[in-house]
């Protein structure tokens, strides 16, 4: 009889996993899945899909060359039932081990499936809490137990005391908590750009990358160049390029967006550290190190590791708290369907073209892009956000439900009524031509508000305010923009509502085309 079954899901590559500890390759087998319900719950990118079956099986090879027997059940293979649960039945058949060790899922819906099989299988099921983050969801129950407000500054100040991240003695490092105003500079084109790291594919890449290719001929996305990290090792040389090449400029350069760069100093690590190739800790850990050593400046390093000791922990806490059916909120009420060119890019604003074409090209944008591009024009425009949500958790190589959807449905489309964000992330023209350059080869102008060439994002962010002022009025960081379309002429705003009026009637009628 065997020993333990212990599963790996394909966002749980790390040697590290509770359901590993304790692993004895005498007696115990890993039971790894390509499950296709894993690879149709959503539309995935191409690339996110190859990224995910190769990493997984570089991670069974990993085990193997320890001696660990790994029972991978591959998509294509005639035996492969589909889903987790119907797998590891069929495992517990082909074992009869004496209990199986799994590490408990980072999404409701899978958390639900495991749930349900120690009761399915008749055997002990051993669940075991993900250990990597830097905040449990207990300890963030508790941080946000009695609070009012649930807002990431104040997460994150708690964090950096906790960890001594950043911190001298009980001060912040620098003597404040905060460098975002060093951090909204302009890039220029002809600025030196690191590239992240890129990993030709070896032989067991190819073939996943031609077996999605024959499996999701359909599926957004492109694979020809596909260049993601699929090993740990990998993963800590593209963390090395990171650190060394555009750490120092992060900060600088943190909010800008400029035509044919993808990834400016950004550091490209989050597919490699939602799947277990790298962990939250190394990566601030060796953040901190680069500005103790002085390779690093302060706004750069604070900058990148609010990112993941604020923003990522804080998201995770917030998806756990929320509960199962925070994706289907919808405070601002908004019903439009997801216009066509979020898949095909044919649309005439050159901003929203160039994020939707990298993001079929490289199932990446960095998060002014997705917040302030994408995001900013579903928010304005009025989608439904389930389907702006199912958008992202379709399109980029890091879309996981834990990470992606308060993004989305709080952060972004401000559809939980301000749990989240203090304000919606909405802007007009002006923002987008201040942080890009996508606006120089535009036919739209971004100056203009009810010309013939008027900037949707101008008419339009009016036309929110206008529409959701009633519900804005109280809102201190609101106040500002109320103000200013209250004191608007009253001609310049019927004639903004016309435009909007126009432009959504249009949007509407377009033939819809996906992918
Ligand atoms: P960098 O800008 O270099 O930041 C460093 C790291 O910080 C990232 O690797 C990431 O792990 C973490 N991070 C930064 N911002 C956030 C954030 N808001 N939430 C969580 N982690 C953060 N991130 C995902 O990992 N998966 C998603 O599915 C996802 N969906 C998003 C959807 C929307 C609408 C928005 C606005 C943001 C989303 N983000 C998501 C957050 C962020 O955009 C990405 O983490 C980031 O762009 C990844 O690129 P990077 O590694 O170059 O990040
Ligand atoms: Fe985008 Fe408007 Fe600028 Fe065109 S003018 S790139 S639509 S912000």
């Amino acid at each position: 009889m065997t020993g333990v079954l212990r599963l790996v899901m394909g966002d749980q590559l790390s040697r590290d996993l509770p359901s590993l500890c304790n692993l004895n390759p005498a007696r115990d087998v890993v039971l790894m899945v390509e499950s296709a319900e894993e690879t149709a719950y959503a539309e995935h990118h191409k690339k996110k899909i190859a990224f995910i079956l190769a990493s997984m099986r570089a991670f069974a090879d990993e085990l193997r060359r320890e001696g660990v027997e790994v029972d991978y059940v591959r998509l294509d293979d005639p035996d492969n039932t589909g889903g987790f649960s119907s797998e590891i039945a069929r495992a517990v058949r082909k074992w009869r081990p004496e209990g199986v060790a799994i590490t408990a899922a980072n999404s409701w819906r899978v958390l639900a499936m495991q749930q349900g099989w120690e009761a399915e299988l008749g055997l002990p099921v051993t669940m075991l809490d993900d250990d990597w983050f830097y905040c449990s969801n207990a300890e963030f129950s508790d941080w946000a137990k009695g609070r009012k407000l649930l807002r990431m500054e104040d997460f994150y100040r708690s964090m950096r005391r906790r960890t001594g991240l950043l911190m001298n003695g009980r001060e912040p490092a620098g003597g404040r908590w905060n460098f975002d105003a060093d951090n909204r500079k302009r890039a220029k084109p002809d600025l030196f750009m690191p590239r992240p790291r890129a990993f030709p594919p070896d032989e067991e890449t190819a073939a996943v990358l031609d077996l999605v290719e024959q499996r999701f001929p359909r599926n957004f996305g492109r694979l020809d160049d596909f260049a993601f990290a699929v090993t740990r090792q990998q993963a800590l040389e593209a963390l090395d390029g990171f650190i060394a090449e555009a750490l120092p400029k992060f900060g600088d350069f943190q909010d800008a967006m400029l035509v044919g760069e993808p990834w400016l100093y950004h550091a490209v690590l989050s597919p490699y550290l939602n799947i277990g190739l790298l962990k939250p800790r190394e990566v601030c850990e060796r953040a901190e190190a680069a500005y103790r050593a002085g390779a690093a400046p302060l706004n750069a390093v604070e900058g990148f590791i609010r990112q993941i000791l604020g923003w990522r922990e804080y998201v995770r806490g917030i998806y756990w708290t929320a509960g199962p059916d925070y994706a289907h909120s919808n405070a601002l009420a908004a019903t439009r369907r997801l216009p066509g060119f979020y898949w095909t890019a044919k649309t005439d604003m050159a901003c929203v073209a160039a994020v939707v074409e990298q993001t079929r090209d490289q199932a990446y944008a960095h998060h002014i892009q997705r917040l302030m591009i994408t995001g900013n024009f579903a928010l304005l425009a009025g989608i439904d956000p389930y389907e702006v949500h199912r958008w992202y958790l379709a399109v980029y190589a890091d879309a996981l439900d834990w990470v992606e959807t308060p993004n989305t449905i709080g952060m972004s489309q401000f559809a939980d009524g301000g749990l989240m964000a203090s304000k919606p992330y909405a802007a007009s023209a002006a923002y987008i031509h201040r942080m890009s350059n996508y606006c120089d080869g535009c036919r739209f102008h971004p100056g203009h508000r009810t010309e013939a060439d008027a900037c949707p994002f101008n008419y339009l962010y009016w036309d929110f305010i206008r529409r959701h002022a009633e519900r804005f009025t109280g809102n201190p960081r609101m106040a500002i923009m109320l103000k200013a379309y209250a004191a608007m002429d009253e001609g310049l705003k019927h004639d903004m509502a016309r435009a909007a009026e126009r432009f959504l009637a249009e949007l509407d009628a377009a033939p819809y085309e996906a992918g």
